[in-house]
């Protein structure tokens, strides 16, 4: 059985307080309107629109936290690409490639 969390706000991602911040609640709001909260990663990709619901960090936020508020750093995604560009939240449920030493 393959268990999807659901995760809307990235709160999974670190499961600190900062996404219950208001100043992070206002940031995003401004990300949204400031992408139309249309997917920009659909729009740019696939050339299609859908509604984003997600505000996502480009450079991972325990990785650069002095980056956590700044706009370049702030994408709206739709859910679906929000986990396409998550593939390590769904690691541990998939099966991982085995190497095979006679195909290097
Ligand atoms: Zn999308
Ligand atoms: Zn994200």
């Amino acid at each position: 059985m393959v268990f999807r969390r659901h995760c809307t706000d990235e709160i999974a991602e670190l499961g600190d307080g900062f996404y219950h911040t208001p100043e992070w609640r206002h940031k995003r709001e401004s990300i949204l309107k400031r992408d139309h909260h249309e997917c920009v990663r659909c729009r740019e990709v696939h050339h299609r629109l859908r509604q984003a619901n997600t505000v996502h960090h480009i450079e991972h936020l325990d990785e650069h936290p002095e980056l956590a508020l700044n706009d370049d750093n702030l994408v709206s995604l739709c859910f679906d690409c929000h986990n396409e560009v998550h593939p390590e939240k769904f690691e541990a449920f998939e099966r991982k490639p085995k190497y095979d030493d006679e195909k290097w």
